[in-house]
């Protein structure tokens, strides 16, 4: 199959019994965006910047990565190429972004990637700029950490970040991601990002 031929409202199992809402093997649960952004703003006031950035990081990167395996166990896509860029799909079938990608360049092998892409309706850059001012780093925490948890697991657990280099957070129209392996980005730039999924890519 091909990427777009994923169709997510097809395979959201819910179930007024159990109260149990599955995609394959996991249970998903649905809240409301703005109870995500009470909780994230009250962590960013309690913790710090720092500290919630580290949270939302990981949460997001453990959402992606488990989405991949689910991909990969129940479908088969027509090449490798197609199952990377399900992701995109997937996650705007979670109404979490519109992600169209630009440019998909990889070789499992040497461990390389070059991943792009557009972010349109960010929940997360919405819910930022109803609490903060424009900021001066890339705000979408839980889609960064997605994407590099979803390419993570795609290049068999070769250590892949995602950041963006365009954020509405920033005042940006629009979000965009690039994901690289960890050895491509400037350290500086990286360092929060590495910190965070410490306890998955060491
Ligand atoms: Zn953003």
């Amino acid at each position: 199959m091909k990427a777009l031929d994923f169709d997510l409202s097809k395979d959201l199992k819910l179930n007024l019994d159990t109260g149990i809402a599955r995609f394959k093997e996991n249970r998903l649960v649905i809240f409301d965006s703005n109870s995500i952004g009470v909780l994230r703003q009250d962590i960013i006031n309690e913790l710090g910047f720092t500290k919630a950035r580290e949270f939302f990081l990981k949460f997001g990167y453990q959402n992606g990565y488990s989405d991949f395996k689910q991909m990969c166990l129940n479908y088969t896509f027509d090449n490798e190429m197609e199952l990377l860029a399900s992701g995109p799909v997937i996650h705007t079938w979670e109404g979490i972004v519109s992600a169209r990608l630009t440019s998909i360049e990889f070789d499992k092998k040497k461990g390389t990637i070059h991943f792009t892409g557009n972010w349109v309706n960010s929940y997360e850059a919405e819910q930022h700029l109803c609490y903060n001012d424009i900021s001066n780093e890339p705000v979408c925490w839980t889609l960064m950490g997605y994407a590099s948890g979803w390419t993570t697991a795609f290049m068999n657990d070769t250590p892949t970040i995602a950041i963006e280099p365009v954020c509405v957070g920033k005042g940006d129209t629009h979000c965009e991601w690039l994901i690289q392996h960890l050895s491509a980005w400037d350290p500086d730039l990286l360092k929060p990002y590495k910190d965070a999924y410490k306890e998955y890519i060491g």
